[in-house]
């Protein structure tokens, strides 16, 4: 696989709204988006940084992976995500590679994308997800 950028960083939140004038006064991004993604249990504020998102995740539900890193962690960095034309034929490569795998298959994501994650034990401890149009 090649990535082509990275295509966001996804950072955990407990409260979008609490989040929000930190990137709009201080940083001077536009939120352009916000989304639930049910399958995750989370709401998604998105802001585009060039070729790059901020992608706030906020917990929907006590039971979302997002609300026990928070609880652990209290918020902040969650993972990155690498651009690539062929989630699934990256994530085979990924396996082929000998990288430990958290989705063998890819999924649905925000913005319409598909996505897969790779585990953080191969990935020198930052949750890494692939993310694309296929
Ligand atoms: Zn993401």
């Amino acid at each position: 696989m090649t990535p082509t950028h990275i295509e966001h960083i996804g950072i955990a939140v407990k409260s979008i709204e609490e989040a929000l004038p930190f990137y709009e006064n201080v940083l001077g991004l536009k939120c352009y988006a916000i989304e639930e993604v049910a399958d995750q249990k989370v709401k998604t504020a998105f802001f585009q940084v060039g070729q790059t998102k901020i992608e706030l995740l906020e917990p929907t539900s006590p039971d979302s992976t997002i609300a026990k890193f928070i609880e652990k962690n209290g918020g902040g960095m969650h993972h990155m995500a690498f651009a690539v034309e062929d989630v699934a034929t990256a994530l085979k490569d990924a396996e082929a590679a000998g990288c430990q795998l958290i989705d063998k298959e890819p999924r649905g994501g925000a913005e319409g994308l598909r996505i897969g994650f790779l585990h953080p034990k191969s990935t020198n401890r930052v949750l890494t997800e692939l993310c694309g149009k296929k």
